[in-house]
């Protein structure tokens, strides 16, 4: 498991970071951006699908009532989970079938359904620190291969 951090000190800045961790990514494969409300998760995920080229930044907003977004021709979703209360409701969203895809799946408040998570992932944890400054750790998770 390798892991890195990062911080920034603006929304610009966190958009900026976006942009080059989605040179780094994996190709494919979900990311789960973790942090309470309004640590940037939403940002930093402008910033991931601007630098995959997948739409310009103005294009991506908070998926909380519509939960699932697509861009750049199902390259790349965005999907938030905080308005889901129960494993049920998810089911119909069909999540397995986009996991499967060769895509980038950015999901926020993912950790909150860690049974239905693929257990290969990237975690991107989101701290707020100091007024606008936001410490962001990016983790590699590998497969298990117990
Ligand atoms: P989340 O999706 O985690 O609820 P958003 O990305 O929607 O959060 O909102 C983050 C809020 O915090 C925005 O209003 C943004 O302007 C503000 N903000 C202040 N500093 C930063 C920073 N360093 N990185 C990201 N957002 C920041
Ligand atoms: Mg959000």
């Amino acid at each position: 498991m390798t892991s890195r951090i990062y911080r920034t000190a603006s929304e610009a800045e966190t958009i900026a970071l976006g942009e080059r961790l989605a040179l780094q990514l994996p190709s494919r494969g979900v990311v789960l951006l973790i942090g309470n409300l309004g640590a940037g998760k939403t940002t930093l995920a402008k910033g991931i699908v601007h630098g995959l080229g997948a739409a310009p930044i103005e294009e991506v907003s908070s998926p909380t009532f519509t939960l699932i977004h697509e861009f750049g021709n199902g390259r790349v979703y965005h999907i938030d989970l905080y308005r889901l209360d129960e494993l049920r409701e998810l089911a119909t969203l069909g999540l397995d079938e986009i996991f499967d895809r060769d895509a980038v799946v950015l999901i926020e408040w993912g950790e909150r359904f860690p049974e239905i998570l693929p257990a290969a992932r990237t975690e991107i944890r989101i701290r707020a620190a100091n007024g606008d400054e936001r410490e962001i750790e990016v983790i590699r998770i590998p497969e298990r291969t117990t």
